[in-house]
Order: structure tokens, then sequence, then C-alpha cells
């Protein structure tokens, strides 16, 4: 199936300078409609941004464009929001779900640890300030998951309801229940890791990656190494990636 490459959200950091970083969404193709993986920033946070926006727009770079909105994204390649009838979350940290609210049709598809984590109202580890309540306002139809039964190569596995064939792959550290997702191409496999790696940074030391990422970082490189004719990619890939524009 295609999947197209979006960046929903640059933030460049300030230091390193030269970190230079879009925000991956993907709008999959599937036999069950267009799949939305991760939202991005969304429309109501360029006109009343939420605190933690209004931090990063502090202590990064960012050129704060709707544009870069999944929505408009969905809209720039000719389809229409209501046509998005999936969300897969990969987690509910700000930069990943914001843009819920524009897609307020749509099924939401997130790890029952996660979607605990995020309505709970306990702070049980730092990465939880960065839960806004609003971006799950309009209530959404959420589908949630548990049961890792099944093998994804050698991690576990969670199927998801899309053919030609999708998982939630558990990687939790950088949140609760945060998961990888992966996805079944024409030629092969194509698997987003989410947060819980920096794969294709080689610059940033290993252990801030650890600190801010959680522990799976090391298992992603080895497992790219393993299986080179699996595209690895993670969230905050670099500007020129998206250049690509599909898989
Ligand atoms: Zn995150």
């Amino acid at each position: 199936m295609t999947i197209h490459l979006l960046n929903c959200f640059t933030c460049n950091a300030r230091w390193p300078s030269k970190l230079k970083t879009g925000m991956l969404c993907l709008l999959v193709e599937t036999n069950q409609g267009l799949v939305l993986v991760d939202t991005g920033l969304g429309l109501d946070d360029y006109t009343n941004p939420a605190w933690m926006t209004q931090l990063f727009r502090i202590i990064t770079v960012m050129p704060f464009n709707p544009n870069e909105a999944a929505v408009n994204r969905v809209k720039q390649l000719g389809y229409k929001p209501e046509d998005v009838k999936h969300i897969i979350l990969t987690h509910m940290h700000f930069d990943h779900c914001s843009g819920l609210p524009d897609f307020p049709h749509a099924k939401v598809h997130v790890h029952r640890r996660e979607y605990e984590a995020f309505t709970d109202n306990k702070i049980l580890h730092w990465d939880e300030y960065a839960y806004i309540p609003r971006y799950i306002a309009h209530r959404p139809e959420f589908v949630l998951y548990d049961n890792a039964n099944e093998k994804w190569y050698d991690f576990d596995a969670i199927r998801l309801p899309f053919e030609p064939g999708m998982y939630f792959i558990p990687l939790y550290g950088h949140s609760r229940g945060h998961c990888g997702v992966a996805i079944k191409t024409s030629d092969g496999w194509f698997f987003h890791a989410g947060d819980a790696g920096a794969v294709h940074n080689d610059e940033t030391p290993a252990w801030m990656i650890k600190l801010v990422l959680g522990p799976y970082d090391p298992r992603l490189r080895e497992f790219m190494k393993a299986h080179p004719e699996i595209k690895v990619v993670n969230s905050h890939m670099f500007p020129e990636f998206f250049s690509k524009g599909s898989n």
C-alpha cells in the first residue's frame, strides 16, 4: 500500500543548531480507507497554543506554519479530511496527537496503557506533562489494544485491523504505552518506531537518547543492521527525508 510521508511539525533544536527535525506522520492507503499515523500539531494550536506548545516555541525554533498541520497536508494531497477514517497514535504526547480535533469522525487506535496514562490524571513520570487533555475534548471513539499475542520478527506484536497488514509493536519507555507501527507495503515492510529511537542520528550521545527516548534505540539499530531490507524510521526525521514524499 502507498504510504505518504508527511512532515506535520517542524521543530528544530536551538542547540546543536544544526539538528533540524520534522515530525513524521504517515498517511496510509489501506483496504479500509485512509489511515493517519500520528497527527503532529493541530490547527487550534496555531491560533490558541497549549502551554506545552508555547514552551516549545521558546526552547526550540519552529516555523509555526499551519500549512504543516496534518489536515492541511491531507488536503494538499487532494483528499478530504473526512476521508481519514482511522488515526493510529504511537503515543499521546502533545506533538503526536494535537491534530485529533481536526479529524473529529476518525476512530483513534492507541495502546490501552497509553490511553490510561493520558487520562488517569496522575503524573508517574516527567514525560506525562506532555499530555494535553483538550486534544480529546471532542470525545473521539477510541479503539484500545493490550494483548501482544503475535510476533513480528523478534518483536512482540499486536495485529491492527488494516489490510494488507499492520502491527502495533510495544516499545514502552519513552511513554507508558508507546508503540511503533509496522506496515506491510508492496515490496516489504515499513517500520515507524515513533519516539522510541533516533536511529538516523549518530551525533546525539547514547545516554541522552536513552534518557529522552527510552531503552529501545540500541535494539532498533541492531534490527536495522540485521534487516536492511526493512525501512526503519522514527518520528523526528531530518528535513531531507520528507522531500521524498511517499514510500
Ligand atoms: Zn514523545
